[in-house]
């Protein structure tokens, strides 16, 4: 088991430890040549470990985005702090089962405790119960069970639900498996910042409710995922509370930031939300596969979810916490100890610093940016992301669109920092996410100065734009 172990550490370390190194950007080939080659039968005979290993670490691994480094802007980024991968190997390699609190009570417990300092740091009531997920889409399946079982019933196919266009894709996902089709989903416009009309939710659902339909669910955002913006959470969860909806907030990017003082008036409203979503792999640095669920109302959790079989042990008496009973798996990996183990060894400060951090620098980025002749900020940051486009006095929208998309290939070749890109109605806008981190103000100065040459280029060249 050590010369095993060994092997491993040594190459994780030597991996992780040049992160800043390697290339900030997607590999240079596309990958698909090397997954032809990679196809193969079952193996009989086994492998030595190293043999193994060389391959993984030299090949496979460097053909992939850099997600944990610090020029990893793009898209919402990771981290994968160290000791939550050693409390995932910890946990993996005892192996207890965590999915029924009599097998293992103080492992559940203690991803109670992580679920409960959760619930605190978001001014929850103690009622509040949650979940530890595999990421944020299943997170917000299990709330839409929750708020369809609880408002709903079996009248399912009457239920409707409210989002902005500007909503992460996984939530109509989500409650098409939760059971609510597209043709009871509705898509409510959004502002000239990019958050959820109040008033044009209010006419949809009265219209919703003058066809004998039962709204019952409103999804709002703490961050989106394309322009950061903050949906206005205390207006939306006064209207739910008026016409008796769950507010359900998705705070897989934006959540965390209720743990920074400053940030909370940005954020008003969210302590109210019948469920939130959290995302730890993003806002708390951990490896992919955490996401969070809280909902105020716990005992609602439980009843969407609660099952018991004759060959299960009973379940624990009312004050312990049963995973199995508040979530769709019965078997599962133990999330707690990768969340516990960083959290208690470094303390919920150093987090809320880490935070308060990345959006400093995402304000400066913005900041200096929004001074580099070209660049119009489209959307500056309300958290730590914020997305702009270039332009030229003149230029037409697709011309500004296809100038963007060029700025952004051109930035992300030179291969110091990672950039990504989206849609938001007619506009393609560049976006700048700091969350990684290992985003440090080196490394935005670097991308600034990257940004800057190369907006330089192509607003300085002769002829049209793009
Ligand atoms: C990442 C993200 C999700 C989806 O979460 P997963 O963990 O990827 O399943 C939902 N909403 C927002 C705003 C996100 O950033």
């Amino acid at each position: 088991m050590r010369t095993m172990a060994e092997a491993v550490l040594g190459r994780v370390i030597g991996h992780v430890a040049t992160l800043g190194e390697q290339p900030a950007g997607s590999p240079a080939q596309d990958g698909s040549e090397l997954c032809r080659r990679l196809r193969e039968g079952p193996p009989e005979a086994g492998t030595e470990l190293g043999e193994l290993l060389a391959p993984l670490f030299e090949e496979w691994i460097p053909c992939s985005f850099n997600t944990p480094g610090p020029g990893y802007l793009a898209f919402i980024p990771g981290g994968g702090l160290f000791p939550a991968a050693l409390g995932d190997f910890v946990a993996a390699a005892v192996n207890r089962y965590t999915g029924v609190w009599r097998l293992a009570p103080a492992l559940v417990q203690l991803e109670a405790n992580v679920l409960d300092w959760f619930r605190q740091w978001l001014q929850m009531p103690p009622t509040t119960r949650g979940l530890l997920t595999s990421g944020g889409s299943l997170a917000t399946f299990s709330a839409i069970v929750t708020a369809r079982e609880r408002l709903l019933g079996s009248r399912l196919r009457d239920g409707v639900m409210y989002c902005s266009t500007q909503a992460h894709h996984s939530i109509a996902k989500a409650a098409r498996l939760a059971g609510i089709l597209a043709d009871r989903q509705r898509t409510i416009e959004a502002d000239g910042r990019f958050r959820l009309c109040p008033g044009e939710l209010e006419a949809a659902i009265r219209r919703d409710r003058a066809a004998g339909l039962r709204p019952f669910l409103v999804v709002s955002s703490a961050g989106t995922v394309t322009t950061g913006a903050i949906d206005p959470l205390d207006v939306v969860a006064e209207i739910c509370a008026r016409e008796g909806l769950w507010h359900h907030v998705d705070g897989a990017y934006g959540g965390f930031f209720f743990l920074c003082p400053e940030l909370r008036p940005a954020l008003r409203g969210l302590s109210r939300a019948d469920s939130v979503v959290l995302d730890p792999h993003k806002g708390l640095f951990l490896p992919y596969g955490t996401g969070a669920l809280l909902v105020r109302d716990g005992e609602a959790l439980r009843q969407a979810h609660a099952a018991s079989a004759g060959y299960l042990p009973a379940l624990p008496e009312g004050e312990m916490y049963d995973p199995s009973q508040y979530g769709p798996e019965l078997s599962r990996p133990y999330r707690g100890l990768g969340v516990w183990l960083p959290l208690k060894l470094f303390g919920a400060a150093r987090f809320r610093a880490a935070l308060s951090e990345k959006r400093e620098l995402a304000l400066l980025a913005a900041e200096r940016l929004a001074a580099v002749p070209g660049i119009e900020i489209v959307a500056p940051p309300e958290l730590s992301l914020f997305a702009f486009q270039l332009g030229r006095p003149g230029a037409s929208p697709q011309e500004r669109n296809a100038a963007t998309r060029e700025l952004i290939d051109r930035v992300v070749a030179r291969g110091r920092i990672m950039l990504s890109g989206a849609m938001v109605g007619q506009k393609f806008l560049g976006r700048v996410c700091v969350l990684s981190f290992r985003t440090r103000r080196d490394r935005v100065e670097q991308g600034l100065e990257d940004l800057r040459e190369e907006t330089a280029e192509i607003v300085g060249r002769p002829g049209p734009l793009s």
